[in-house]
Parts: C-alpha cells; structure tokens; sequence
C-alpha cells in the first residue's frame, strides 16, 4: 500500500514537472567571472567553431563600437583581449573554435604586436583594422561592409547609444559610423560618400548627436531618449523591432553589450539595458508593453544583479480581498480590508522591483464585485492570480492556509499555492493548514492559475498580532512573492 503511494506520488510529480507551460523557467544567464569569461561563454553559445574571431581590447570601447556589423558579417565571435598578451582565456576559447583568421580593431595602443605574434604563432592570420582615431577606424571598418545605402550613426564619445542599435546594425550589414556632438568628423562624411549611403540613422538625442550634425546627413532619422535606457528602447519602439528573444544586459559598462550584441544579432533579438541593481522605467516598460517573456541576461551578477531578475517577464494580478463598505474578517481592531491591501501593495513593490508587471484588481480601499476580479484577471493576459485574505473563527483557530480550485489550471494552479504556503509557513511562524482544494468564486472563474492565500486568523491573539505589524506584513509580501518566484523557476 505504502510504496503504491509512493510510486503514484513519483509519477504525480514527473507529470506536473512536464505539465505546466505557464511556468516558463527563469531568464538563462552567460555569465563569467569577468568580461574576457563572459565574452568566452557568450561564444561558446553562439559558435561551435569558427574560422574568423574579431578581438578588441577589453577597456578600449571606441575602437569596438563599430565592430559588430562587421562581426555578423563573418559569422564571428568578438573576444576581449588584454593590450600587452593574449588573456589565456580568450586564447583558449580561440583554440576551441580552431579558428584560422583574427581580425584585429584598433591601433597597437589597444592591441599590441605581441598579441597579434601569439596569434600568429598559434597559426592564424592577422588583420589589423587601424585608424588614427575612432572616426577613422569606423571607416575602415565600414569598408568591409557592403553597400546597403543605410548607416547608423551613433555618439563615439560614448558607448551605450552605439550598444543599443548594434544587434539591428549587425543583421543588416549597415555600417555604424561615428560622430562628436557638435561637427561631423570627415572621416565620417568621407564613409557616408564611399557607402553610397541615403538614408541615416541618428542613435541618441540632441546632447549626443547636435541638429548641426544631423543637418549635415542625407535622409536622417533620429531614434533619441533622454537617457541611454530610452534610448534603447526607442530603438526596439522605433524600428518596431522584434521582442520574440531578447538580451538584457548592463547599460553601466560596454563590454557585455559588445561582446553579446553578434549572438543578438544571430537570434534577431534586440538588447534591453539595464543598471546593476534595478530595472530601469524605461526598460520596464518596453517589457510590459510588448509582453517580454523570453530573456537572456548577458553578464554576471555584478553587471546584473538576481534579484532585480527574479520575475523578469512575469504578469501577476494581485488580489486583496473586500474593500470600501465590506470590511472582511474583523477582530483585534483590525479589519481584513486594510490588512490585505497593505500586504497586497507591500507584494506588488517587490515584484515590480524583481520585472515583474503587476495589476491589481484593487489599490486602495474600493470595493470590487468577486465576478469582476474574476474578470479582471481573464482578460489581462497574465501569468497568474493571487487572491489575498485573512480568515476568521474563534479565537482558538489559527495558522496560514492556501486554497485553489481545479477548474482551470488545477496542476499550476496547486503548484502555485504549495509555493506560496512553503514560504509562509517558513518566513512567519504561523502553523500550517495546508494546501487546500474549494471553491472560492475568484479561484473557480479565474482560468489562468489562481490561488487565494488566507494569511492567518485576524480572530486569533497571536496571528492578529503579525497581521498588524508592518514588519510582518512585509515578511508576508516577502512569502508571496518568493513562493511566486518559486512557482515560476
Ligand atoms: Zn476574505
């Protein structure tokens, strides 16, 4: 009898791994304990061999800005590379694509002629695109590109805005050609007139890339922002680019961007810049607004940190019970109303701040119909539904307890509620109900997985006494938003 319970338990449990498709896993890292390793791993995943690699010096962003298009062109990897020696890292991820041609960009300043010896000794040819400024070298670079009539011409005093457009440069195999702010540099004016180029691109605002400029350039188009993560996303708005794929990598340095903008351009997915430790609005809402769920995030922690990621894509509607004439449970001189909606607002910060887009069917003390919560939550395209409300009885009941129904979704929807009850029983202390099935009308109409979560007893001393306390009410936002992240990994 026992182990007939075990085997079905087994089984149970092999079906549900293979039988929830809306818990997409979390956004897949090429991470690196540095920008040569993540450089490595991004081409490890791009590229089983190869027979060019394009190497730029790991500091020197101004000679790479432009080397992407001409990158996807031969089907390369770009690798980093310390000045005075090839970094054994990169060299070794150059044995593992046996390639048979480096091409370097920048002067001996960036790379040195030891490294392009070590190169050769190693059996490769070399070719080194110089110039005697970034200007210069964009040019050349141009050079090796056929002619599509269209470039890009981005700031070349910073990096992000040339970033930002490089994965849709590289697909097109349109030359990204460099300005200073004020004045158009002539090796730039020069490129535009041996490209036969008609139509530009501007990448950046006014403060990047002046009217003067502009006016100088043959049919342009600005793609602006206020900051470099607007400007990103402009791009993506702009050019109405597609968001199947997408990178997310750091704004704050030009590395990982570089380095993962031709595996972009490969998958035709755009890059989304982010900081260290937040996603930032603008980024936020590209994601939201074109319903973002497929990520990979280049870079290591430090670049990107985890809890900025956790829910990365996700759609959550957050439901606090009752509101306005309908208090809820009452006890202890707390109503169930107001208890809710703090935990309920408490839950949806966190969220926000982990990429998560959060509806909420109410923010603030109005009552709303069950059957239009129900509604709410089936017309909005989300992930998942969480009901949140606290219980009452006599004052001897007590403990957490998370309910959900099997009319739609009941495998994810259990799943969901199992997460949820593990981290409120962990984090709160309170003594466990369990999971349980019912009938509850917001979790039997709602058609994406649901769960209603009563938190405790506003009836009993001991729970009451957490329901009213903002740090508990907090610890209970923290459960229901670690169980989700759960949920969802
Ligand atoms: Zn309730």
């Amino acid at each position: 009898m026992l182990r007939k319970c075990i085997l079905t338990l087994f089984l149970g449990g092999i079906f549900l791994l293979f039988n929830q498709p809306q818990a997409e896993a979390a956004a897949p890292r090429i991470d690196g304990k540095d920008r040569f390793e993540v450089a490595v791993n991004i081409s490890k995943k791009g590229w089983s061999t190869s027979k060019t690699v394009v190497l730029t010096n790991y500091l020197a962003y101004a000679d790479a800005l432009s080397a992407s298009p001409l990158a996807y062109k031969k089907n390369a990897p770009i690798l980093l590379t310390q000045n005075q020696f090839l970094t054994p890292s990169t060299k070794n991820e150059i044995y593992r694509l046996r390639s048979k041609e480096a091409v370097i960009i920048g002067g001996t300043g960036s790379i040195s002629n030891n490294v392009i010896n070590e190169l050769k000794s190693m059996g490769l040819t070399v070719t080194r695109i110089d110039g005697k400024d970034r200007f210069v070298v964009a040019q050349n670079i141009s050079r090796q590109l056929s002619n599509k009539g269209i470039a890009v011409i981005a700031y070349g005093l910073n990096f992000p805005d040339a970033l930002a457009i490089a994965p849709y440069a590289a697909k097109n195999e349109y030359p990204i050609l460099l300005t200073g702010n004020g004045s158009l540099p002539s090796a730039t004016a020069a490129a535009l007139r041996e490209k036969n180029i008609t139509k530009t691109y501007i990448i950046g605002g006014e403060a990047s890339v002046s009217n003067a400029v502009k006016s100088q350039l043959p049919s342009p188009t600005r793609i602006g922002g206020a900051n470099r993560f607007e400007v990103a996303e402009n791009v993506i708005r702009q050019l109405n680019l597609s968001t199947a794929s997408t990178y997310l990598t750091s704004g704050m340095n030009f590395a990982d961007a570089l380095t993962g903008s031709v595996l972009a351009a490969k998958s035709n997915a755009p890059l989304l810049l982010t900081t260290p430790t937040y996603l930032p609005n603008e980024t936020k809402s590209i994601i939201q607004d074109k319903i973002v769920k497929s990520f990979t995030i280049l870079g290591g922690p430090a670049s990107v940190n985890t809890n900025s990621t956790l829910l990365l894509g996700k759609f959550v509607v957050l439901d606090p019970g009752h509101g306005d004439f309908d208090p809820g449970a009452l006890g202890d001189g707390l109503k169930e109303k107001d208890v809710v909606l703090d935990v309920g607002l408490r839950t949806r910060t966190k969220m926000v701040s982990a990429g998560a887009k959060i509806i909420m069917t109410r923010d603030d003390d109005t009552f709303i119909p069950l059957a239009d919560r129900a509604k709410i939550a089936n017309s909005s395209g989300a992930d998942t539904f969480i009901s949140i409300h606290a219980n009452s009885a006599g004052s001897t009941a007590s403990g957490s307890e998370t309910y959900y129904n099997t009319a739609y979704n009941g495998a994810a929807s259990k799943e969901l509620a199992v997460e949820i009850q593990k981290e409120i029983i962990k984090r709160m202390g309170t003594s466990d109900r369990g999971v349980k099935e019912a009938d509850f009308y917001v979790i039997k109409y709602t058609k994406i997985p649901s769960i209603l979560v009563e938190l405790g007893f506003i009836t009993n001393p001991s729970d009451a006494a957490k329901l009213g306390s903002t740090t508990y009410r907090q610890k209970f936002a923290d459960a229901i938003f670690y169980g989700t992240v759960n949920y969802f990994n």
